[in-house]
């Protein structure tokens, strides 16, 4: 799970946003804050909330954390028993007020508004259409073509909606909001998770299952990939946008991004992490004394390194739980710096010791590098680096930014050589075979293999976005 010292260090993986929805449920806007507040690790930058009392539809949004953007007098200006949210991390259509979600569409076919988690890798082609044809775009957002979309189409309005789908490629997660009904759409490869719950007569809807468990919601079960779930006050109905579906959800989900406590397509988080730190001690086993892992993420499979290799699990790092965030976008030497501040080694667990230090992924190498001196630093005489993923080689285009070859440290170093830049005494990843062991084949995994789930065409359109 992303923490703010990911963020501070600038070397891990983001993604973009986290969505969240209730139907019919008293204060809604106020669970949706909460849940938010759950979801808040998808995205930091920016946090807003639409609701509805029926009558008009009103919303709150502003740049920053959920506590920072949302107090009382906000929330009470969110009236109505349906809401959405929406966290966000900007990679497309980059930071500013404007791409904070929802997204709120006034139309003269009645207004709606929308919360999108994923990436459209088709969307360069659909705005150049849109825009020839006469849209106006309010954002540099790819979430507000589906706006577009929509507002084009004839037809009631879930029909529209179904009619604009199958135009889209890649991944999304939305929830669609009018005055009276809510559309919970998960894209034809399940891509990004999206999960449904009950509380009381009503429904939540949420990213992540951990949501659930904070507002008293009951896990129903997953979104599935194609599907639309309408729910109006009468009826909860669903369809398939399309037949043409696979299940490819984002591995990175389960390595990283996710909070332990989150099940996804059935798999808990935290169980999968320990499992795929079993098989990495299985596959790339190393005398040692202690396996401690990298803070927060990388626990539950150094859990899973100690289970199996039998060596004795230690915590090696204290985290500092006050991380300012007037350091997010911190030069090269202040990172460096920070490391040290938020992130100390454990002399008196480390001194004297071989230690195992588990990460889920290496990125740039240059925050494994810092960790490994903290170790030393301390005391450890030897470190030997297992990574709980296999080496990133390649580019996401479906909503996490890697956006690069050239910022990827596996592409230019084979793991060897990388164990020479970052230091430690030996390094091992995860093999391909080991990480479907641990959470089946119903993943997508191109950023570790360079194969893609989606047609190569929409992605070469998206390389010149
Ligand atoms: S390419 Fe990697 S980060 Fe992107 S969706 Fe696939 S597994 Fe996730």
């Amino acid at each position: 799970m992303r923490s703010e010292l990911d963020y501070f260090l600038g070397d891990k993986l983001n993604e973009e946003c986290g969505v969240f929805g209730v139907f019919n449920v008293e204060e809604a806007a106020l669970l949706t804050y909460y849940g938010l507040h759950a979801l808040q690790h998808r995205g930091q930058e920016g946090v807003g909330i639409s609701s509805t009392d029926g009558k008009d539809i009103v919303r709150e949004k502003g740049e920053g954390l959920v506590t920072e953007v949302f107090n009382i007098e906000k929330l009470e200006h969110l009236p109505g028993q349906i809401a959405i949210g929406h966290v966000r991390y900007s990679t497309t259509g980059g930071q500013c007020i404007e791409n904070v979600q929802p997204i709120l569409i006034r139309s003269h076919t009645g207004d709606f508004t929308i919360a999108h988690n994923g990436n459209i890798v088709n969307a360069k082609e659909l705005k150049m259409q849109l825009e020839a044809t006469g849209s106006v775009f309010h954002t540099t957002s790819d979430s507000e073509i589906i706006g577009h979309l929509i507002q084009r189409e004839s037809g009631e309005f879930h029909e529209r909606i179904m009619k604009s789908l199958p135009r889209l490629e890649g991944a999304f997660s939305f929830i669609i909001m009018t005055k009276d009904a809510l559309f919970v759409i998960r894209d034809k490869n399940g891509l990004r998770p999206l999960s449904m719950a009950k509380l009381e007569d009503g429904y939540i809807f949420s990213s992540e299952s951990s949501a659930f468990e904070i507002i008293g919601a009951t896990f129903m079960r997953s979104i599935n990939p194609g599907e639309v779930v309408t729910v109006t006050k009468d009826s909860i109905t669903s369809k398939q946008y399309t037949e043409h579906t696979q299940n490819k959800m984002c591995a990175m989900e389960y390595v990283y991004f996710s909070r332990p406590d989150s099940n996804i397509n059935g798999l808990n988080v935290h169980v999968s992490r320990r499992k795929c730190g079993q098989i990495l001690a299985k596959e790339s086993p190393a005398e040692a004394d202690i396996v401690i892992g990298v803070p927060d993420s990388s626990l539950s499979a150094a859990m899973g390194y100690a289970d199996y290799s039998g060596i004795p699990y230690e915590i090696g790092f204290v985290k500092s739980r006050y991380i300012g965030r007037t350091f997010i976008k911190p030069t090269q030497k202040q990172r460096e710096r920070g490391v040290k501040m938020k992130l100390s080694a454990m002399p008196d667990v480390v001194k004297g010791k071989r230690v195992v230090l588990v990460d889920d992924s290496i990125v740039r190498g240059t925050t494994s590098k810092h960790i490994i001196q903290l170790l030393k630093d301390a005391g450890a005489i030897e470190v030997h680096m297992r990574v709980a993923s296999p080496p990133l080689v390649s580019p996401c285009f479906y909503g996490v930014d890697i956006s690069g070859y050239n910022e990827l440290i596996s592409v230019q170093y084979n793991p060897e050589e990388l164990a020479k830049f970052i230091k430690a005494e030996s390094l091992t990843f995860l093999s391909e075979e080991g990480m479907y062991e641990g959470l089946g084949t119903n993943i997508c995994m191109a950023c570790f293999t360079g194969k893609y789930p989606t047609s190569m065409f929409s992605l070469l359109e998206n390389i010149n976005k």
